[in-house]
């Protein structure tokens, strides 16, 4: 088992956030901090702290996150454009170890580096 974070205690009901979308596996909520004028974490709800550490049996979970995500990305009027971001581990910027995806639209990153 991980250590609970601040997006269990999300989907748990136990901290207030701005959900955007919910389904059986994961939930979409607002960045609390956007980096972009639209910026979405789809978050599955087995926390799973980083992506290196699922294993074979989350694959069916990773694959529902891609497409919960250009769902979500539909659903918010963004799917012509976004930039779905994975930070794996400190190094890479990882702040909140329970596994989530970006969503950053609402601005040209056609010219822009990979940093976000
Ligand atoms: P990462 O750095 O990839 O772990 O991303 C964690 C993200 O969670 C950051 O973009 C934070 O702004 C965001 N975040 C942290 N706490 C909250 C919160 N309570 N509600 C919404 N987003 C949050």
């Amino acid at each position: 088992m991980s250590e609970e974070t601040i997006f269990s205690k999300i989907i748990n009901g136990e901290i207030p956030s701005d959900i955007v979308y919910e389904d059986e596996h994961c939930v979409a909520i607002k960045d609390i901090a956007p980096k972009a004028p639209v910026h979405l974490l789809v978050i599955p709800r087995q926390p799973i702290p980083r992506l290196a550490d699922a294993g074979p049996a989350d694959r069916a979970l990773l694959g529902h996150l891609m497409f919960a995500a250009a769902e979500i990305a539909r659903q918010a009027g963004v799917d012509e454009a976004f930039r779905l971001i994975v930070n794996n581990g400190a190094g890479a910027g990882q702040t909140v170890f329970h596994l989530h995806l970006h969503i950053l639209a609402g601005k040209d990153f056609s010219e822009s580096q990979m940093g976000f």
